[in-house]
């Protein structure tokens, strides 16, 4: 029999009317014909745009070659890969994933492994924050505890101890012999776009050392390359023991990686963990075209200079609209907190042609691709200044 249904989707993403049918460096085409300038970058993905002619280049060369293999055989340049993100970061080792979810996973079977090799049986509790988001699998729903996105889905997992983001008193009144690790977004992002100040993370990673607890950074939104250093942490010159990223990494390829220092890793042997996909050879052809691009000359400091640029035009904005409550964020990940809602404000964006992404506490998400000109910045607060008039 013949099946007949409107959807053969899950319709977990609800209904959706926009579809893009083609992507050029900062805009997008529907289907409709509509030109839109992308503020959004498929939730802060989308690094260097879309098609940049560098990874286009960098994949077609690959998967003319050789798309997959498996981890069971040797890969150069998957090795090459690694030995850029590990010189250019604080990490030793490197873990190829496919999203950011299992960088987390990936991360959290760091620390218990490490725990349990030192023989720490007791230390079996991360700390993490309200408001932050991790992603969808078990391990990540049980460490962010939000009702918004486990309710339903039965007993979460143990060993996660949520507290008050930003609270350093919390923070010292829950650490004790049983914790594991701290776990937080140097950036949170789906929980409003609020920027991890640069003194708590200090706090924290202090701690840490005293309870002989490790740090892990989840970077999956505000790595590369958006806070306009290749990871956020950067600015608060410590290094951390762990970081999960994705998103950005692959400018729009499925892909993602844990970093760790040796130390933090040292029980993560053969057999410990796996991944049929991770880092094989289409990821890493596209990935290293990435991240060359973002080491490039001047790119990070482009960020910056642009990143600044934006803040200081949305700053204008919020004096002159009421309809603005208040601008945050860092680097190119910013949140326009509205008065009225703000699925209502990122519709009339829509309609003048910006594309932004909504976020928990009533915010407008701008997290545009890294290679945006002032020119576009220019274009952007035109469109959000003819929305709000
Ligand atoms: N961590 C953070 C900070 C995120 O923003 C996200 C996704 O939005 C994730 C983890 C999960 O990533 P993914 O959807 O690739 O599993």
């Amino acid at each position: 029999m013949i099946k007949n249904s409107e959807s053969y989707l899950m319709p977990t993403y609800g209904s959706r009317e926009l579809e893009f049918l083609k992507g050029e460096g900062v805009y997008l085409f529907s289907s409709n014909n509509k030109k839109y300038l992308d503020f959004g970058s498929g939730i802060a993905v989308n690094s260097l745009g879309h098609c940049h002619p560098k990874i286009v280049e960098a994949l077609n060369e690959q998967s003319n070659k050789l798309w997959h293999t498996s981890n069971l055989y040797s890969n150069k340049k998957q090795e090459e890969y690694a030995k850029i993100l590990c010189q250019y970061s604080f990490a030793d080792k490197v873990f190829f994933t496919n999203s950011g979810a299992e960088s987390i996973e990936c991360g959290i079977k760091v620390i218990r492994s490490f725990h349990h090799h030192h023989k720490n049986f007791k230390k079996e509790n991360i700390i993490t924050f309200e408001g932050s988001f991790h992603g969808r699998t078990y391990a990540a729903l049980s460490a962010q505890q939000n009702k918004k996105y486990s309710e339903g889905f039965g007993k979460m997992l143990p060993g996660f101890i949520n507290i008050p983001f930003n609270d350093i008193e919390a923070l010292k009144n829950t650490v004790n012999e049983s914790t594991a690790a701290v776990l937080i977004e140097t950036i949170q992002g789906e929980g409003g776009i609020r920027p991890t100040p640069l003194n708590f993370l200090k706090e924290i990673r202090k701690i840490c050392n005293k309870s002989n607890s490790l740090m892990f950074l989840d970077e999956v939104q505000s790595g590369f390359g958006r806070s306009g250093k290749l990871f956020a942490y950067e600015w608060a010159d410590l290094s951390p023991d762990i970081i999960a990223v994705a998103k950005g990494i692959g400018s729009g390829f499925p892909m993602g990686a844990c970093l760790a220092s040796n130390d933090a890793c040292i029980a993560m042997i053969k057999g410990s963990h796996g991944s049929t996909f991770g880092g094989n050879p289409l990821a890493v052809a596209v990935g290293k075209a990435v991240i060359n691009e973002i080491l490039s000359n001047n790119f990070l400091d482009n960020v910056d200079k642009i990143a600044r640029y934006l803040w200081n035009k949305l700053k204008a904005l919020e004096k002159k609209y009421d309809e603005i409550i208040e601008v945050r964020g860092a680097g190119l990940l910013l949140g326009i907190k509205t008065k009225n809602s703000n699925m209502q404000i990122n519709k009339k964006f829509e309609e003048k042609g910006l594309l932004t992404i909504p976020a928990s506490d009533n915010i407008i998400r701008l997290a545009p691709p890294l290679i945006i000109t002032f020119d576009h910045v220019d274009e952007a607060i035109k469109k959000i200044e003819d929305a709000l008039v």
